[in-house]
């Protein structure tokens, strides 16, 4: 069994658990893997213990450190869903200035500061600065507060599983797909076309004047200034229920559209039955 370390560093409100290890590395002066693999000889990285968490390792950091596994496992996305990892960045995205905390030595890193589903910080509320462009904020601001309930779809389920008749997060992927606009573009460029333009036209404006958008389903982590486009969406399809599923399936071709059917019939099927869909206002 690992003996407790002798001087064990607090924890900061919402610190992810590989940064709160890295402080103790610096402090005893190794290297944060090899203050991990004290306690934990196997481990491959800090990475993998702040996703994939598992109990007996709680506990056996928590004898490392002299605290609760019920805090290193906090300190953890060990409940988050699988669908989760996703939207969880390798390192910071984004970072509110007030609630940053200055402790000697490195800068430490919070939770929702890898969670690529946050426009706002948990902390203090305050919305994250966008350093790229203001562009995007202005074009999107009428979504602002559907943004704002997308923002809390996707939280609840990352954090307490809460889910709706469709997983937030997996609504947020979906959205992500490609569509065929119509009428066809004049440029040909369909790479731009996804699925949230048709819920959120203004998209479509944004990534007119980019010349990439390399964003998908696998790779669902959109910059700031496009991202409240995405939640919005989210609160938008979560609020009109299945029948917009089926809507967008008739923006959708070929493979993709197959795909797309696949994942989501079982919740359209029955939903024909209901009556039209609803109206598409922002909620
Ligand atoms: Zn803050």
């Amino acid at each position: 069994m690992t003996r407790s370390l002798p001087v064990t560093l607090p924890s900061l409100p919402g610190e992810l658990l590989s940064s709160w290890i890295s402080r103790h590395a610096d402090f005893y002066g190794v290297t944060p893997l090899t203050m991990l693999r004290h306690g934990l000889p196997e481990a491959v990285s800090l990475w993998t213990i702040d996703l994939s968490l598992t109990n007996a390792q709680a506990n056996r950091i928590a004898g490392m450190f002299g605290v609760s596994p019920k805090l290193v496992r906090s300190l953890s996305f060990a409940g988050a869903p699988k669908v989760a990892h996703r939207f969880i960045a390798k390192s910071p995205i984004q970072r509110c200035a007030r609630c940053t905390h200055s402790v000697a030595g490195r800068l430490p890193i919070l939770q929702s500061e890898l969670q690529g589903w946050r426009i706002t910080c948990p902390h203090c509320g305050e919305q994250y600065p966008d350093k790229t462009t203001r562009e995007g904020d202005r074009a999107l601001s009428p979504y602002r507060a559907a943004a704002r309930r997308g923002e809390t779809l996707l939280n609840n389920h990352a954090e307490r599983r809460v889910e709706t008749w469709l997983a937030p997060l997996e609504i947020a992927r979906l959205l992500l797909m490609r569509r065929i606009p119509w009428p066809p573009p004049r440029d040909g460029d369909l790479w731009r076309y996804r699925l949230l333009g048709a819920i959120v036209p203004d998209l479509d404006a944004i990534l007119a004047r980019q010349t990439s958008f390399p964003y998908s389903p696998k790779h669902p982590i959109l910059p700031l200034q496009s991202r409240p486009a995405l939640l919005a969406g989210v609160a938008i399809v979560n609020h009109a229920g299945p029948p917009m599923l089926k809507m967008l399936q008739g923006h959708m071709m070929g493979d993709n559209k197959n795909r797309f059917v696949e994942a989501t019939d079982h919740l359209v099927t029955p939903a024909i039955e209901w009556g039209p869909p609803q109206q598409f206002q922002l909620i």
